[in-house]
Parts: C-alpha cells; sequence; structure tokens
C-alpha cells in the first residue's frame, strides 16, 4: 500500500499517501551517489565528495542495525528519538562508520576524531544528540554519532507498518520519531503530482504537508520562496515573514533525482543568503548541527 518516491505517473490524480516510510537498503547508496554528482564542480566539492563517504558507510552500517518490537500507540510517534530504547545495535553501526576509510584526502583531525570515539562509550554522546544539547566542543564527535542514529532509525522506521501510522497533530515533526524535517520535496511524479512531503532528518520517513502553510508556523500569508541567483528551481528556501523561519524545499519537477539530505548539504548557500537577510533556519542538518 505504501507508496514511493519516483513511482511513474498512473495518470490518475489520486490521494497521497500520508505516510512513506524510507527503503533502509538504498536510501544512504542513493544519497551517496546524490553528493558526488552534487561534488562535481562545486565550490566545496572536498567536503561534498566526504559527506558522500560517510554516506557510503552509513550504507554498508544498515546490516548491522537489529530492528526490536515497536509498539504503535496512538498520537505517540512510535520511534519517539530521545524516549525510544535502542538497540544496543546502532553501536555496531556506529563501529562500522568509524572504521576508517582508505582516502588519503581525509584530513588528520577527522582521523583522531574517528580514533577517539572509537575507544569511548557513544551513549551519553547519542542521548544528547537526540535531546538537543551537544556542547560545540563535541562537534566533531556528534557527527559520526548522529549518522550511526540516521541509519538505526531508518532501519527500524523501515520495519513499521505504514498503514498504522498517522500524522501528529503538530504536522511539522515526523510521525514515526517525532524528529523535525531536514527539507520538503514537491513530487513531480507518483500518485499525485505536486504533493509536499516533508523527509525527517533522523528517520528518513517522509510524510505529508499541505503546501500553503508555513511548516514552523502554519501561517499562509506570509510565504515567499527564493533562491541563489541563478538557480534552476529545483532548491528554493520558503521563508515565512510571519515567524522569520525558512525551510528548504526541493522540486522533482526540475530535477527527480532531489534528496534532501544531499541537495540541503550541497545549497549551503541558499542558507547564507537567507540567514543575512534574516531568516533563520526553522531545523538544523542533522550532519551540520553545531558545525
Ligand atoms: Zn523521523
Ligand atoms: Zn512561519
Amino acid at each position: 500500500m505504501s507508496g514511493e518516491f519516483g513511482d511513474l505517473p498512473t495518470g490518475v490524480i489520486a490521494q497521497p499517501d500520508p505516510v512513506i516510510l524510507p527503503r533502509a537498503d538504498r536510501l544512504f547508496a542513493t544519497r551517496a551517489s546524490r553528493l558526488r554528482h552534487l561534488s562535481e564542480g562545486h565550490p566545496m566539492a572536498d567536503w561534498l565528495r566526504f559527506m558522500a563517504g560517510l554516506a557510503d558507510a552509513q550504507h554498508d552500517a544498515v546490516a548491522a542495525v537489529v530492528a526490536p518490537a515497536v509498539a504503535i500507540l496512538p498520537h505517540t510517534p512510535p520511534l519517539d528519538g530521545p524516549a525510544h530504547p535502542r538497540d544496543p545495535s546502532w553501536r555496531r553501526a556506529l563501529a562500522r562508520i568509524l572504521v576508517e576509510p582508505a582516502d588519503p584526502a581525509l584530513p588528520d583531525q577527522t582521523r583522531q576524531v574517528m580514533a577517539a570515539l572509537r575507544d569511548r562509550d557513544p551513549e551519553p554522546l547519542a542521548a544528547a544528540w537526540l535531546a538537543g544539547v551537544v556542547p560545540a566542543t563535541e562537534a566533531g564527535p556528534a557527527m559520526f554519532v548522529a549518522a550511526a542514529l540516521q541509519v538505526y532509525f531508518a532501519a527500524v522506521a523501515a520495519t513499521l507498518p505504514v498503514g498504522d501510522i498517522a500524522l501528529l497533530a503538530q504536522r511539522g515533526l515526523c510521525p514515526v520519531c517525532g524528529s523535525a524535517p531536514v527539507a520538503g520535496v514537491i513530487t513531480g511524479a507518483g500518485k499525485a503530482p505536486g504533493t509536499r512531503y516533508l523527509h525527517c532528518g533522523l528517520c528518513a520517513t517522509a510524510w505529508n504537508h499541505v503546501r500553503v502553510a508555513c511548516i514552523g508556523c502554519g501561517e499562509s500569508k506570509s510565504l515567499t520562496l527564493q533562491e541563489i541567483e541563478g538557480g534552476n528551481g529545483a532548491v528554493m528556501a520558503e521563508t515565512c515573514d510571519a515567524c522569520m523561519g525558512y525551510a528548504k524545499m526541493l522540486y522533482q519537477a526540475k530535477d527527480m533525482q532531489v534528496d534532501p539530505m544531499a541537495d540541503d548539504l550541497a545549497s549551503l548557500g541558499l542558507d547564507i543568503l537567507v540567514g543575512e537577510a534574516g531568516w533563520s533556519r526553522l531545523a538544523a542538518n542533522p550532519l551540520v548541527l553545531a558545525g
């Protein structure tokens, strides 16, 4: 019953699926190839290639996750990030991510961060990250812990019965884990083209959200779309003058290959543009939380 991003149009405009769970078997591999594509000729090419390598490691780490049985209760995200009792296998996912890549371009500082994290108990940092209270001095190791938690939560979310998951009253939050979205995607194909889905930055679940309302405050009168000069319309910042927040929206009609995490990372210039103009980002990218 679940729809999928990139389903071919059927010729019939149907009701959009309210919730689309991630495909953990290909989520990170697709992201890695998108990041490599976006890195070509990009001013931050080295960093995007590093993030592509991290996504490769995340793809490898999916197999390490053992999904626990999860109870689905009304009005509660079943994998509520901070409260969910994580299966210890998430640490095996982290261990796979911390296997040092052969990449000679990897900075020594990053090697040291990875080595230090291999030698410590990651649970306190995971708890701090999920609670949104990572100190700035922990930004380096927190990125790897966040990457492992993304793997774990996506792998567990993928096992849930999608028909039992209801949207939350707070439509701006993920119905599976309660996290904020990293970006929205306006579909260009599938059952209901032109539908907006918000994409969870933690478990990679997508959920339907009306297009005419700010995802931060719900206001509809003060929304504007902005982009980098010369952009192709695929990545836009939706700014709201009611709450002075913004979120990125990706338009499949302009580029079917958009990936919420990858295209967000590759468009930090847009964050600088709208940030300098006075809007604040509604939710950070989980991998650049404190960076
Ligand atoms: Zn989620
Ligand atoms: Zn708003």
